[in-house]
C-alpha cells in the first residue's frame, strides 16, 4: 500500500513551470536471471528529450491482466505474439488485457512531454539538465494481481539510476511483485554520494544544480539527519535507504518539502530551493523529520495523527540530542507547534481536529502532543527506566508494518501496565491539546511572550532524560 508522508510546516514553495519505440522484432533475450520471473528492461532515452522506455518480457504462465498503478501516464502499449503478430493496445482506464501468446509488450513513457503537459511534478517527472525524478507508479506496469510467489527482474539502462533497491550482479535488481505495486521514487542521471553511518548506508542522488551548495554539504546534512535518527533507534532503521535530492527553483533560499514514499526499503526525495545555503540545511528539519517515518512502524491502516504525530515530536527531540539545537529551542519549537495547531483546531475535539485532511496542523501537533505525553508517562510509570524509542524498537523487531491496536500493545508492554488506552481517552474524546498546559507544568517547560525557559518541576528530570545529549536510541 503506498503510504505518502508529507510536513506541512514546508514553506511554501513554487516550482517554475517549466515513433519511438524500438523496432526490434525480438526481445533482448534473457540474461543469466531466472527463468521464470517477469523481465523487466528500462532504457532511458535522451534524444531527443527524455523518456523512459519499459519492455516487459513475459514467461508462460505470466498474468494477462496489466495496468498502471496511477493511470494517465501511457496511452498505448505495443505487444508482440508468438504468432509473430504485432499489436498496438490501447491502455484504458490504466489497465491493458494481453492477448494469449504474448512474448513482450513495449511502450514509452515521455518524461519531458509529462512534464511540459502537467508542469514539474514530485511523481509525474522533474529534473533539470540530464537528471529526472519520477515514481515508480507512474511509468511502471505491473500485473493487476501480484502473487506472493511472482519474481521479477529489473534491468535499467541509458542512465545511473537510483531506485529504492540495491541492485545486485550486473546491475540486474531481482525484485518481488510486491515492489512493482509500491515501487518508490527512482532518479536517472545527477550526481552520487554515499553517506556510511556504522550500521547503514544513504545512497544519495543530487538531481540538479545548487548555486551556493556543493554536494558534499548536502550529503553532510543528510548524514547529520540520519545519525539523528539513531538518537532514537537503536541503530538506523534499514540497513539501506536511497534519499533523491532535487534542487528546484524556489522563493527564497529556505524552501524544503520532503516525503517518503512507501516500498521496500522506503524511499525519500527531498526538494531543496536551488538558492539554498549551508545555514539552510544547518535549520532545515525536513530531512530529519522524512528520515524520523523509518523509525516508527507503518500502520496499517493509516493512522496520519500517529505517524505524523510521532515524527513531529522526534524532530524536535532527535535535534536536541544531537545539539544541532538546544533543549529551550526544542521546547520552544514544540510549544509553537502546540499552539498554532490549538489556533486551528478551535473547539474541537482531538478526534474532530484530525479527521478530514491527513495533513492539517492539527494532526501533526496534536499528534506530537500526545507522543510526547506517551513518552512522559512511560517514563513516569517504570521510574525513568523505558520510553517510547523502546515502543519504536518493540515494533521494529516485529516487522516493517503495524497496527494501531498493536501499537497499543506496545506501549502496555513497554510500560508493564495498562496505559495506552487511558491515554488515548484523555486526549482523542477531549477538545484538542486540553492536555497541554499540566503537562508543560509538569515537565517545567514555561512559556510567555519572552520565549521558553525550563525550570524545576515535578517531571523535570524526565524532560532532561527527553531531550538530554546522546548519540544512541533505546537502551543506551
Ligand atoms: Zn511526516
Amino acid at each position: 500500500m503506498t503510504k505518502l508522508l508529507a510536513p506541512v510546516r514546508a514553506a511554501p514553495l513554487v516550482l517554475l513551470a517549466l515513433a519511438w519505440l524500438s523496432c526490434q522484432s525480438t526481445a533482448r533475450s534473457r540474461p543469466v536471471g531466472d527463468p521464470a520471473a517477469l523481465r523487466y528492461n528500462v532504457t532511458y532515452v535522451r534524444e531527443p528529450e527524455h523518456a523512459l522506455d519499459v519492455e516487459v518480457v513475459l514467461v508462460r504462465g505470466s498474468p494477462r491482466e496489466f495496468l498502471f498503478s496511477k493511470p494517465g501516464g501511457v496511452d498505448s502499449v505495443q505487444v508482440w505474439s508468438d504468432d509473430g503478430e504485432v499489436r498496438s493496445l490501447r491502455v484504458h482506464e490504466g489497465a491493458v488485457r494481453l492477448p494469449a501468446g504474448t512474448r513482450f509488450l513495449r511502450y514509452r513513457y515521455a518524461l519531458d512531454a509529462r512534464i511540459r503537459e502537467k508542469g514539474p511534478d514530485f511523481f509525474a517527472g522533474m529534473g533539470e539538465g540530464d537528471a529526472r525524478h519520477v515514481a515508480g507508479r507512474e511509468y511502471l506496469i505491473r500485473p493487476r494481481v501480484v502473487t506472493p510467489a511472482l519474481r521479477v527482474e529489473l534491468y535499467v539502462e541509458g542512465a545511473e539510476a537510483l531506485l529504492p533497491w540495491a541492485p545486485g550482479e550486473g546491475g540486474l535488481y531481482r525484485l518481488r511483485g510486491e515492489d512493482l505495486v509500491d515501487s518508490g521514487f527512482h532518479g536517472f542521471g545527477g550526481r552520487r554520494c554515499h553517506v556510511g553511518l556504522p550500521d547503514a548506508v544513504l545512497e544519495v542522488a543530487i538531481l540538479g544544480h545548487f548555486t551556493r551548495l556543493d554536494d558534499v554539504a548536502v550529503c553532510a546534512w543528510l548524514r547529520q539527519a540520519a545519525e539523528e535518527v539513531r538518537t532514537v533507534r537503536r541503530a538506523f532503521p534499514y540497513p539501506r535507504v536511497s534519499v533523491r535530492v532535487i534542487p528546484v527553483p524556489a522563493r527564497g533560499s529556505s524552501s524544503l518539502f520532503g516525503m517518503v514514499l512507501w516500498s521496500s526499503p522506503p524511499s525519500i526525495s527531498i526538494l531543496v530551493g536551488q538558492d539554498a545555503e549551508a545555514a539552510t540545511l544547518e535549520r532545515d528539519w525536513v530531512a530529519v523529520h522524512e528520515m524520523l517515518h523509518l523509525a516508527h512502524p507503518v500502520l496499517l491502516p493509516r493512522v496520519p495523527w500517529l505517524s505524523e504525530g510521532l515524527a513531529t515530536y522526534y524532530t524536535e527531540v532527535a535535534r536536541a540530542r544531537s545539539g544541532r539545537q538546544s533543549a529551550e529551542r526544542a521546547w520552544e519549537e514544540l510549544v509553537d507547534g502546540f499552539t498554532r495547531g490549538r489556533a486551528r483546531a478551535g473547539m474541537r475535539t482531538m478526534e474532530e481536529a484530525v479527521s478530514g485532511s491527513d495533513f492539517s496542523l492539527p494532526v501533526y501537533w496534536t499528534g506530537a502532543l500526545f507522543a510526547l505525553h506517551l513518552d512522559v508517562e512511560l517514563r513516569r510509570v517504570t521510574e525513568n527506566k523505558r520510553r517510547l524509542d523502546d515502543v519504536l524498537e518493540l515494533l521494529a523487531e516485529r516487522g516493517p508494518t503495524s497496527t494501531f491496536g498493536a501499537f497499543g500493545v506496545a506501549v502496555d508492554a513497554v510500560a508493564g501496565q495498562p496505559l495506552f488506552d487511558a491515554l488515548l481517552a484523555r486526549h482523542l474524546p477531549r477538545p484538542a491539546f486540553a492536555e497541554m498546559e499540566g503537562l508543560l507544568e509538569a515537565l517545567g517547560v514555561r512559556a510567555d511572550t519572552a520565549g521558553v525557559t525550563l525550570v524545576p518541576a515535578r517531571d523535570s528530570l524526565l524532560r532532561e532524560a527527553v531531550d538530554g545529549r546522546r548519540t544512541r536510541g533505546a537502551g543506551f
